[in-house]
């Protein structure tokens, strides 16, 4: 037996780890099992290459908690440590790796910008041990060796008695990590972070119910087994080459990242690439409809089949974060803040490598099966619209895929869209003018309107529309967005139709002083219109300019701060050719005039969803006095 002193300068490491990522104590599980999952596929490799003559066989992990005695022990069957490895790799170098490592975080470690998965190594199991012990016998022909250490700089090590090769951990529990002991919490843990992981990880036993033979009587009970319980699966789909997988392959792997999840992905995108950074993966597209506010941190980042985080913030652009799946890749950096990640080459490559797979991806699908692609639009529009918004690139090329329905199913991309209303739909100054509905069912009048008149009406309903409307204005020339019920329509003359007013100027100039001073609101403009005879005789609407800004601002709008106390503007238009118009002007008495004014005004309002309150009493009981 031999005693020894680490080689660290610090006094005590164990109270100086325990401390740091004081809330992350649960990763010393994920470290000692990749240790051990590293041992092992060394193994494998050296058996492959003909440089170990042992037996690989089917090595399994072990994982093991024995109550009574407080230990939670992992088991391999790797190529294990002679003596001489032992001081070298855990006295020596983990151990230095330690020292380095808290004097590099010393800092910084309790920062919030800090992700909190260290590369902390065998180490990390004195944040729950007050006792660690490594027995371990190398593959070469070697005794066995057993380490001890309290978390002391003081170690020793002694001869083991250990037939089998590989290495053995016992972790003897601190009183306060007790938790660990728990097989639910274990249990918990090792789905959380090795369900993938490449070497068959056991965690106790569980019984197995045997198929019955084909000749068994109809009353027979199966039989049951007792087998290992393995908790992992070694091969996942996204380790795979695409061409080995079929659409089956998919949807079974999503069902076990998500079992809970009971609907069906809509299509998925593998990712796969090694240079210039190494990264595989596979991307799902669930359905969204509108909801932005889904819950985010659904994509999983692994490092080499090692769950890391489900918090790909700054390494996923932010709009493909509504996405599913894992990515994995052993070139991110961890140990660094959210915003340096950002700055770092490699990780801003990773990203715009996954934008541009999604975007190639939609686009394949888009020509592809068109129908089938229109039909799940609704369920993706929110991802592509925030794309569209967010990243330049992604706009760019998703100008090849990005559908804009009508109001009655039908789906233009922009540049058939452009084709259709070029003729129809111009202003004054000849831009092209799309109108848009958000509702169908509030804005009902005046899409029919628009409609009756020949205009296409698209629906665009998405929460962040008007930005999105902002920025297609901005990028594309000569196109303005109106909403229907947006006062600009009325600039959208059919040269054909235009309609000559009935009135006089004299009779206009009267009708609008009548109107202003009836209606006394200074949030409405007063605006005559010739239009045809047959449409609504009042009809309120809003600038669009002012009603964009205001949604924008609602929806978070970059640089759009301290328009929140602006009043709501609206238009009054008053359709100078209606029988209802002529019938106010040429009535007699002043009464009769006000009262059409304000039942007028009061539907105009009722329609726009604008009549509330006491207002609304006021109509409903004056509409009932009139048809008594
Ligand atoms: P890292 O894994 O990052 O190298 P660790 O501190 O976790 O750092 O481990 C230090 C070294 O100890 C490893 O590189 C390896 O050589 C050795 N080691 C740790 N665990 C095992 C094990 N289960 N079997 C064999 N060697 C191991």
């Amino acid at each position: 037996m031999s005693t020894g002193k680490i080689n660290v300068a610090v006094e005590n490491i164990f109270p100086l780890i325990k401390k740091f990522l004081y809330s992350d104590h649960e990763i010393f599980l994920r470290e000692l099992i990749s240790n051990a999952t590293d041992a092992t596929l060394k193994l494998k490799h050296l058996t492959n290459i003909g440089e170990a003559s042992v037996e690989y066989g089917n090595p399994v992990i072990d994982v093991k908690i024995d109550k009574d005695a407080k230990t939670l022990s992992i088991t391999d069957q790797g190529i294990g440590m002679t003596e001489e490895e032992v001081q070298k790799y855990i006295n020596e170098v983990a151990f230095s790796g330690a020292e380095e490592f808290l004097d590099k975080y010393k800092d910084t470690a309790k920062d919030s910008g800090i992700i909190g998965h260290f590369g902390l190594g065998f180490y990390s199991a004195f944040m729950v041990a007050r006792k660690v012990e490594i027995i371990t016998k190398s593959y070469k022909d070697a005794p066995a060796v057993k380490w001890e250490c309290d978390g002391s700089p003081e170690f020793t090590l002694s001869p083991a008695e250990k037939d089998v090769r590989g290495t053995e951990i016992i972790l003897h529990i601190a009183e306060d990590s007790e938790e660990f002991l728990e097989e639910n919490r274990i249990s918990e843990l090792l789905t959380k972070y090795n369900k993938f992981m490449p070497v068959p990880i056991k965690f106790g036993t569980k019984e197995e119910t045997l198929p019955l033979p084909e000749d068994a009587p109809e009353d027979a009970e199966a039989e049951t087994k007792t087998v290992d319980n393995i908790i992992n699966n070694p091969d996942p789909a996204w380790t795979n080459q695409p061409t080995d997988l079929e659409e089956k392959d998919y949807k079974d792997f999503y069902r076990e990242l998500y079992p809970m999840q009971f609907e069906e992905p809509l299509f998925h995108i593998h990712l796969n690439v090694d240079y210039p950074f190494n990264l595989t993966g596979i991307l799902y597209f669930p359905r969204l409809g509108q909801d932005m506010n889904i819950q985010k941190d659904r994509i999983q980042l692994y490092q080499n089949q090692v769950f890391v985080t489900d918090n790909v913030e700054g390494i996923v652009p932010e709009f493909l974060t509504m996405l599913r799946g894992v990515i994995d890749s052993p070139d991110i950096p961890l140990n660094v803040s959210r915003s340096y990640l950002q700055a770092d080459g490699a990780v801003k490559k990773i990203s715009s490598y996954i934008t541009r797979k999604v975007a190639d991806k939609l686009k394949s699908l888009f020509n592809e099966d068109r129908e089938d692609f229109e039909k799940k639009w609704n369920d993706i529009k929110v991802v592509i619209e925030y794309g569209m918004l967010s990243e330049d690139k992604f706009f760019d090329k998703a100008d090849a895929f990005a559908l804009y329905p009508t109001v009655d199913n039908t789906y233009y991309t922009f540049a058939e869209l452009q084709e259709k209303i070029k003729e129809n739909q111009t202003d004054k100054d000849g831009k092209l003018v799309v109108l848009y509905a958000s509702n169908q069912d509030s804005q009902h009048q005046y899409i029919q309107a628009a409609k009756d008149k020949g205009y296409e009406v698209l629906l665009l309903d998405s929460p962040i529309v008007s930005h999105l409307l902002q920025k297609l204005e901005t990028s594309k020339e000569n196109l303005s967005f109106v909403r229907v019920d947006g006062d600009d329509i009325n600039n959208l003359i059919k040269k054909d139709e235009e309609q000559i007013s009935k009135l006089s100027d004299d009779e206009k100039e009267s009708l609008k002083t009548l109107l202003e001073e009836t209606i006394n609101d200074k949030s409405y403009t007063v605006k005559l219109e010739a239009m045809d005879s047959n449409s609504a005789p009042f009809m309120i609407t809003q600038p669009e300019f002012m009603r964009r800004m205001k949604e924008m601002q609602a929806t978070g709008g970059g640089g759009m701060f301290g328009m929140g106390n602006m009043p709501d503007m609206y238009n009054l238009v008053v359709n100078t050719n209606s029988e209802l118009v002529g019938e106010i002007l040429n009535t007699k008495t002043k009464k009769k005039q006000e009262r059409l004014i304000t039942q007028s005004m009061d539907l105009a309002r009722l329609s726009q969803g604008l009549l509330k309150g006491e207002a609304l009493t006021n109509f409903v009981k004056r509409s009932y006095e009139m048809i008594k």
